[in-house]
């Protein structure tokens, strides 16, 4: 009943040598393919196994859900510039007035006017928001963005992730995402 799966991708989460996921955004994934190669080149264990075997005449190895890094991998710190990752920093509402339908982007100083696309110029805002706003600065269209955008950390987007669960998780993964903040409620 998910994509992933029906599409037989049978997608493999990946994690650091501590068990940890080797990332949340976007949660760190290989196809089984990549994952068996990386098994036989021995650069990873096999934590959990999906119930399913890929068969040839002459061999049988049944795919894994989860494998961990031989060698940590120090972890990056500073999440990717994504349209994910801004719509999850900003929990998915609108800058400007809070809603959660119709998001874009908004360029807090226009583009045309040399504002970037950045952290801290990009935020999310719906499209009569975004229309409204057009061109002009906050000052000229008197809309003020809730919090002042910018650069979040892992754990700040760690935090609102678990607000906002990834549509496809397998069973087997959930012992390893998220625990490490449940020992901060
Ligand atoms: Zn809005």
């Amino acid at each position: 009943m998910n994509a992933h799966v029906s599409q037989g991708g049978w997608p493999v989460l990946v994690l650091n040598a501590d068990f940890r996921p080797l990332s949340y955004y976007p949660l760190s994934l290989w196809s089984w393919q990549d994952a068996i190669k990386a098994v036989f080149l021995d650069r990873v264990n096999i934590v959990e196994h999906y119930d399913h075997a890929v068969r040839s005449p002459s061999f049988e190895f049944q795919l894994p859900s989860v494998v961990s890094l031989k060698s940590f991998v120090k972890p990056t710190t500073h999440p990717a510039f994504t349209r994910f990752n801004v719509f999850l920093r900003d929990r998915f509402s609108c800058q400007y007035c809070g809603s959660h339908d119709d998001l874009t982007f908004d360029h807090i100083i226009p583009r045309s006017k040399g504002g970037q696309t950045t952290w801290e110029n990009v935020v999310a805002a719906c499209s009569p928001c975004n229309l409204r706003k057009g061109n002009m600065t906050t000052q000229q269209a008197r809309m003020f963005p809730r919090q002042t955008a910018f650069a979040p950390t892992v754990h700040q987007l760690h935090r609102n992730g678990r607000l906002f669960p990834p549509n496809y998780l397998h069973g087997s993964w959930l012992d390893y995402l998220y625990w490490d903040t449940e020992l901060d409620p």
